[in-house]
């Protein structure tokens, strides 16, 4: 989850940087209104923890994704005897094990995220 919030200005996205899980957290670690600095306009202005939003992160989901695709050629490759060569009659539960353990995995971390992501924009300060 990362925290953003339109420049007054330029209207482009400005990031907040603070770990923060909701906006009173917020509040209270940056106070009721803050001072931001645009990074594309270059302009100061003064925000408040209501203006500020939560977004999905693209890094847990590239992360992810690589978990994903590395948990997908581990299990491959752990059960390439089976579901390659084999013509054992567990092979449908090979294949489905090779995919669903990564997707479960994938599931889970991007929606530790939305849920955060929820969370934050439910909550008012
Ligand atoms: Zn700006």
């Amino acid at each position: 989850m990362k925290l953003i919030t339109n420049c007054k200005h330029c209207q482009k996205e400005i990031r907040v940087k603070s770990m923060s899980n909701d906006r009173p957290e917020l509040a209270k670690e940056m106070g009721n209104e803050f001072t931001l600095n645009c990074e594309h306009c270059l302009r100061k202005d003064r925000y408040s923890a209501n203006e500020v939003k939560a977004k999905e992160s693209k890094s847990i989901k590239i992360f992810s994704l690589l978990v994903f695709l590395i948990g997908t050629g581990f299990l491959a490759c752990f059960f390439r005897d089976f579901v390659f060569i084999s013509e054992s009659p567990k092979f449908l539960f090979y294949v489905c094990a090779t995919l669903t353990v990564p997707a479960v995995f994938y599931g889970l971390l991007t929606k530790q995220d939305r849920d955060k992501v929820r969370d934050f924009n439910r909550y008012w300060s």
